[in-house]
């Protein structure tokens, strides 16, 4: 590990207030709330964390200065901070969630509100081109009356007896860190400091109530079938003011008739007769959004595939395009007409095919029986 004081941007000679000013400026920057939980953040955060946690206590920052990492970290314990880490992040976590870190937060409460799903299904083409689509959801939402608050207006909450106000409950724990003050949301006001005396009417004192509301969402060109959209902050409002929770969208997309989708790729049939392939041609091909000229070759096997370079589905929240692949189908012609026959057999007969004799041929030898 680097450096704690590099870790923190403190001089070495740096007062305790310092060192918890650099502290708490990197966690607001560095925590999972801000940067959407970075995995580079996060790790980013642990060690200053711990850099932080040894610095601002004198005693191990006598040895830190002395010794280096190694020694502030005690004798005999291989990894120091393994046993405790967890509660010391949580602990952290906790405080930052409510608001903790300094000047951030105001009177939000504990809880968020829940995360929330819905699903929405697309046709085939708006989910290749990108569309808008509507979605609606019961869901509870900051009540209008009370504003959030739970207290009917008019009245104010009285301050909550076990924690004094503030929310947080704190208390001496014995660590391997030595004796250090942990902090944990009260369970009496779950971190509001507050109690409600009278419950606003119309929402019973939660500060929420369950209403209809619709989300016009904008689906990007791409999408896949199976995809989870993520509105923030677009489900539940939390109890009493608290931070709404999230809205996820699965989406199901539709299938469709004549495409098949491999990726950003699109798969088609195209049916051909025997002459189209055997002399070659050039047809007409109704793509999803253009006419595609298909130029098939003199002897052209069944099976075969063409590529359309960027003809494919927009690659998502991306530039550029899959391929259109059209797989070529010899169509056998069945129902023949005696002159098609006749012609069948003269060019089996070129060829020195073995094929069926006539009297084999339905409506053919019927024919010939009939002037024998
Ligand atoms: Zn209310
Ligand atoms: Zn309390």
């Amino acid at each position: 590990m680097a450096d704690y004081y590099e870790l923190l941007g403190v001089s070495k000679s740096a007062t305790e207030d310092e060192i918890k000013k650099a502290y708490r400026k990197l966690a607001r920057e560095l925590h999972p709330d801000t940067n959407g939980g970075d995995a580079v953040a996060v790790e980013r955060f642990k060690e200053v964390t711990i850099a932080y946690e040894t610095l601002r206590d004198s005693e191990k920052r006598r040895q830190y200065d002395m010794f280096g990492d190694s020694a502030a970290r005690g004798q005999g314990s291989g990894d120091f901070f393994s046993p405790n880490f967890g509660d010391i992040f949580e602990n952290i976590f906790g405080q930052a969630f409510n608001g903790g870190f300094g000047d951030g937060g105001g009177q939000r409460s504990a809880r968020h509100g829940e995360d929330m799903e819905t699903s929405v299904t697309l046709k085939f083409e708006e989910a290749v081109f990108g569309t808008k689509k509507e979605v609606s959801v019961r869901l509870p939402v900051t009540c209008k009356t009370c504003a959030g608050s739970g207290s009917k207006p008019g009245t104010t909450p009285s301050v909550c007896k076990t924690c004094g106000g503030s929310g947080q409950v704190r208390r001496f724990a014995q660590t391997l860190l030595g004796r250090m003050m942990t902090t944990s949301t009260c369970d009496t006001c779950y971190g509001e400091g507050k109690i409600i005396t009278t419950p606003c009417s119309d929402c019973r004192g939660e500060g929420r109530k369950t209403e209809e509301r619709s989300y016009l969402i904008e689906i990007q060109p791409g999408i896949e079938d199976g995809s989870t959209l993520r509105l923030t902050g677009k489900g539940p409002a939390g109890p009493r003011g608290g931070y709404p929770g999230n809205l996820y969208v699965h989406v199901s997309v539709e299938a469709s008739d004549v495409f098949r989708r491999v990726g950003q790729d699109l798969h088609a049939q195209l049916g051909i007769s025997i002459s189209q392939a055997a002399l070659g041609t050039k047809l007409e091909f109704e793509s999803l959004d253009e006419m595609i000229e298909v130029s098939i070759p003199p002897g052209t096997q069944s099976g075969k595939v063409l590529r359309f370079r960027g003809k494919g589905v927009p690659n998502f929240g991306g530039r550029g395009r899959g391929d259109l692949l059209i797989e070529l189908m010899v169509m056998t012609p069945k129902d023949l007409m005696e002159e098609e026959i006749n012609l069948y057999t003269r060019l089996a007969e070129i060829r020195g095919e073995k094929i069926s004799e006539p009297h084999e041929h339905g409506l053919f030898s019927k024919i010939k029986s009939a002037f024998r």
